[in-house]
């Protein structure tokens, strides 16, 4: 049990948010180890197989090329970095 350092409510092991008003939880890391808030990016193209279904291979080829360039720049300006591709979708995180 931990204690709310915005509302002075107890809250219960295991909670990154205070339940009663949002407030984050600070929770000492144990030695070695270091808690981060960290944001995730998941992101998939909407429609992209009747896309690849309704297109030549090497279009869709150079249009994916083009949209993973310009999904990595725009994470990257905004401290964001690509963990993968997966097929049509990217995975980014930025700490
Ligand atoms: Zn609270």
């Amino acid at each position: 049990m931990v204690t709310c350092p915005s509302c002075h409510r107890e809250v219960a092991d295991g909670f990154a948010f205070c339940p009663h008003c949002g407030a984050p939880i600070e929770v000492a890391a144990p030695a070695g180890e270091e808690r981060k808030l960290v944001t995730l990016l998941f992101a998939d193209i909407t429609g992209s197989t009747g896309l690849a279904d309704a297109l030549d291979a090497e279009v869709v080829r150079d249009l994916m090329s083009e949209y993973f360039t310009i999904a990595r720049e725009e994470i990257e300006a905004r401290g964001g970095t690509v963990e993968k591709f997966i097929g049509d979708a990217v995975g980014a995180r930025a700490v």
